[in-house]
């Protein structure tokens, strides 16, 4: 049986499906290097610009300092250091919750979370465009799996009118790839409604929207609701690392059972020790010009869109793979570096270019922006990103 790497390879090309590493030569901050040439950087998640931030890099090179450069082991081993206890406890109080556990990446949160808590059996009911690690943990846990259309509420109702066993409803508060918001309210009014246990992804909202950047759930007062709410350290947090913040007694269970927190060496001190930092920056006066910045640029890119809710990602949906290609290219051609995302990351036909906005963007380099896209007659597109 042949492999055929080269022609599976061909097959991608073909389809406009083929992707490849591009190597940036500078730090991820608004502009960045490559290949000899300077970019506008609107690809990256570091919506408050905190990556690249000098407060940060310092509190970086203070945790190296005081903890040394790696972790030497797993958790439950000899690797968990002061830095990750006050993370963790700084992370709790941050949403309100009894407890909170940090695993290495955003992506481990889920894929330790869901197998530790529920298997055959029992039912895990996500929203269609919800994140590949959120998929990935669900099939991973053996439970029964069943997809609502993206933010139906009505077909989420009949799926939990048949669901069996433990039933977890899984949704993003900010999806990822459309920027848009689930109806969390009505989420865990339906919860509620039939027993069922409620994972909200902040991944995008978290140090975005919500007081202090809580997040959508506290920006609807619904922390103290939803059971299971993990977030990432990657993304407004500029720095690696995942969180889950939940009752004490399901933080004990996971220590426990989470393989992908237990057999995994500790992430590096120095980087809980900066994540620290970060969400004090985040909670405080900083954090709060910061978002207003982000906002204001939000307005100006997608009008619509920051009426509705205010999420730091624009989708320019162009449908075809190669068109969204095209308008990729034609942007880094005029100096602005936007991907186009495709499938399997969005479905097939929906292909689109994904604008990031950061607080550490400057206003000529939105007017940049902004500029380009009406050349490229893209703008309006831009502008109806409200869904
Ligand atoms: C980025 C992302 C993750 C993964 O987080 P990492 O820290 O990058 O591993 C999880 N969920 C969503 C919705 C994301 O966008």
């Amino acid at each position: 049986m042949s492999w055929e790497i080269q022609s599976q390879l061909d097959q991608l090309r073909k389809d406009g499906l083929w992707r490849q590493l591009r190597v940036m030569d500078s730090p991820q901050s608004p502009v960045l290097e490559h290949e000899g040439k300077s970019y506008l950087n609107f690809s990256s998640n570091d919506y408050l610009g905190l990556a690249p931030s000098s407060e940060l890099k310092a509190a970086l090179l203070e945790g190296v300092a005081l903890f040394g450069a790696g972790s030497g082991a797993s958790r439950l081993v000899c690797g968990s250091m002061r830095p990750h206890a006050d993370l963790e406890e700084a992370l709790a109080d941050f949403k309100s919750t009894e407890a909170a556990l940090t695993f290495s990446s955003g992506f481990a949160v889920p894929l330790g979370t869901l197998p530790a808590l529920l298997g055959p059996g029992d039912t895990v009911i996500l929203d269609k465009l919800s994140h590949a690690c959120l998929v990935d943990a669900a099939r991973l846990s053996g439970a029964t799996m069943r997809i609502f259309p993206h933010n139906h509420l009505d077909k989420l109702e009949r799926l939990l009118q048949t669901a069996q066993g433990r039933v977890l409803i899984i949704t993003e508060s900010i999806f990822s790839m459309d920027g848009d918001a689930a109806p969390l309210r009505e989420i865990v009014e339906l919860k509620e409604r039939y027993g069922a246990w409620l994972m909200v992804d902040e991944a995008h909202a978290i140090g975005v929207l919500g007081p202090q950047g809580r997040g959508l759930a506290a920006a609807l007062g619904l922390q103290g609701r939803i059971e299971l709410q993990m977030g990432t350290l990657s993304k407004a947090f500029g720095l690696s690392g995942g969180y889950l913040a939940a009752s004490r007694s399901v933080v004990d269970l996971l220590i426990n059972r989470a393989r992908s927190f237990i057999y995994t060496t500790a992430p590096p001190p120095g980087v809980a020790h900066a994540a620290l930092k970060a969400l004090e920056m985040i909670r405080g006066e900083d954090g709060e010009r910061r978002r207003r910045t982000l906002r204001r640029y939000v307005e100006q890119v997608a009008p619509q869109q920051a009426a509705s809710q205010q999420s730091a990602i624009i989708p320019i949906i162009l449908g075809n793979e190669s068109v969204a290609m095209d308008a990729s290219a034609a942007l880094r051609e005029a100096g602005i570096m936007v991907p186009a995302i495709r499938y399997p990351t969005v479905a097939r036909g929906s292909a689109r270019l994904r604008v990031t906005l950061s607080a550490a963007h400057l206003p000529t380099q939105v007017e940049t922006l902004i500029q380009q896209l009406t050349v490229l007659n893209l703008a309006q597109r831009a502008e109806a990103a409200c869904h």
